[in-house]
């Protein structure tokens, strides 16, 4: 059984020769995704990276923000070149956004790739109005991850998926669907996980790599966030970043992904908040929620946007402010909807 058995859906085909039209050899291309990209964003600019320059194209990885240290072992030598992203951008025959639809959530970026009159193709599985200059889509709320819709752009175009390129794609599955834990574990993602492993993919090295690899900081960091953890009786739970914690620890934003998780763990909790303060006198929210709860609903009215049970927002105001305003609006929709 190979990929060629996982039938792509006709209006992701049709996306997908769309988006070759515009990616013609020896084109210059940004790839990009979200500020503090994650294992999916990542992911998919590499493999995506792998399979352009397979065809004769000049791939290159422009991100606003640096790769996290924990995805280093997939980023081929000289493919990063978010150290100088605005002039990648700047000199680009063609942008792709991966991970995110939004011009809002692409950093010090967006301006360069609003004003580009280039094609900014875009791949992403977010639920969102769609901010980008125009260019080709590939975007299905529906999908697991953005992996999954750049292994459906290879197999509709028929490109080979190689090993690297394999093992790129199934850290964002992997990491998006938390290990396979989350409600977006499809059956088609675990096709997908599938046909990875048999391009190559070894999960137990990928694990080490992705998981079992923390520097000492990440660890003592989870154990400073968790110290703040409160519970209230109507299932709601959050933490906050303690001021100055990050920089404690040696860690960085990337050492903060799934400590909320921990929050959402508990017993009853439909609702899990993490509190923490970034730059700009602003306030960064994520929301995880269980069972009917819409975090991305809830996240939308302060401005950002996610998934039904994973979104974030960043919000103006010290953290003391954001979190009374978001724990009213936390309480009153928890109060009022789940039945
Ligand atoms: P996290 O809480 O892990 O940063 O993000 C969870 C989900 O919410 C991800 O799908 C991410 O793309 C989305 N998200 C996080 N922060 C923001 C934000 O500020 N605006 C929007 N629109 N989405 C966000
Ligand atoms: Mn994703």
């Amino acid at each position: 059984m190979s990929s060629t058995s996982i039938p792509v859906p006709p209006a992701r085909v049709e996306s997908a020769h769309a988006i070759a039209a515009v990616l013609k050899p020896g084109l210059r291309v940004a790839l990009t995704t979200h500020v503090n990209a994650d294992g999916d964003g990542v992911g998919s600019e590499v493999a995506l990276w792998h399979l352009l320059h397979a065809r004769g194209l000049q791939p290159v990885i422009a991100n606003a923000t640096g790769i996290p240290d924990r995805f280093d072992f997939l980023v081929p030598s000289g493919a990063d070149g978010s150290d100088r992203a605005g002039r990648e951008i700047a000199r680009a025959d063609v942008i792709v956004v991966l991970d995110i639809s939004d011009l809002g959530r692409i950093g010090d970026l967006a301006g360069a790739v609003r004003d580009r009159q280039v094609p900014v193709v875009c791949i992403d599985h977010h639920v969102s109005p769609g901010t980008l200059p125009a260019g080709p889509r590939l975007v299905a709320p529906e999908a697991t991850a953005t992996a999954e819709l750049v292994f459906d752009l290879a197999t509709a175009l028929e490109w080979e998926v190689t090993a690297d390129a394999a093992r790129a794609l199934y850290v964002g599955v992997l990491t998006d669907t938390g290990g396979f834990r989350f409600s977006n574990t499809t059956a088609r993602a675990l096709r997908v996980a599938a046909a990875l492993l048999e391009r190559g993919v070894d999960p137990e090295s990928i694990y080490e790599s992705v998981y079992a690899s923390a520097p000492e900081g990440r660890v003592r960091l989870l154990g400073d966030v968790l110290q703040t953890l409160v519970v209230e009786p109507l299932g709601l739970a959050w933490v906050t970043v303690p001021p100055g914690a990050l920089e404690r620890h040696g860690a960085t934003a990337d050492d903060l992904d799934g400590i909320v998780e921990h929050a959402r763990s508990i017993a009853g909790i439909r609702l899990a908040l993490l509190f923490r303060q970034i730059a700009n006198g602003r306030t960064k929210v994520s929301f995880r929620s269980m069972g009917s709860v819409d975090a991305a609903a809830l996240a939308q009215t302060f401005g950002g946007g996610g998934h039904h049970k994973a979104a974030g927002a960043s919000l103006e105001g010290p953290i003391a402010d954001v979190q009374a305003r978001v724990l009213a609006a936390a309480r009153k929709s928890l109060n009022g909807g789940d039945a």
